[in-house]
């Protein structure tokens, strides 16, 4: 499956959301997450985080760029490149250690690290429909689409 999207209704809905993509993930993936500021990515990732079993806070990590939760199986990071200024800075970061096999990475504005980044194996998209979202996901290979096949059952 190449796309899907789902109306979201509420706050509580976009976490579900979340946490049925972590029921599903079984090998990490390179998630980009789109969407205007309050659109939902980061509540949409505290649905993911704590789904994979996190049982503490999810904060989205404006400043240190990066937050990294060493779960049971699976080392997820969520990324928040808003403020990053050059892409060129995830290098000093040592950004290629958080790519490593089988690590989650949720990135939101990953546009801020295009050229350094690698490509996402499924676009995320939130988008405001009146009081409540829409969440598009977008599978841009054969793990992404995978992913969605199991997210739709
Ligand atoms: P972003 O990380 O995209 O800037 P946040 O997740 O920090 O956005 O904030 C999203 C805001 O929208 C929160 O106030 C949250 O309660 C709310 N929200 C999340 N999902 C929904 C939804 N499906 N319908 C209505 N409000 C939502
Ligand atoms: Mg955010």
């Amino acid at each position: 499956m190449k796309e899907l999207s789902v109306e979201l209704k509420d706050e509580l809905a976009t976490v579900q959301m979340g946490n049925h993509l972590a029921d599903v993930i079984k090998d990490g993936a390179i998630i980009y997450l789109h969407g205007d500021l309050g659109a939902g990515k980061t509540t949409f990732t505290r649905g993911v985080v704590q789904g994979l079993g996190h049982k503490g806070n999810v904060k989205s990590p404006t400043y240190t760029l990066v937050e990294p939760y060493e779960l049971a199986g699976i080392n997820a990071y969520h990324f928040d490149l808003y403020r990053l200024g050059d892409p060129e800075e995830l290098e000093f970061m040592g950004i290629r250690d958080y790519f490593e096999l089988n690590s989650l990475c949720l990135i939101e504005w990953p546009e801020k690290g295009a050229g350094v980044l690698p490509q996402a194996d499924l676009d995320i998209t939130l988008e405001y429909v009146d009081t409540g979202r829409k969440i598009t996901f977008i599978a841009n290979n054969d793990k992404g689409a995978s992913i969605l096949t199991l997210l739709k059952q």
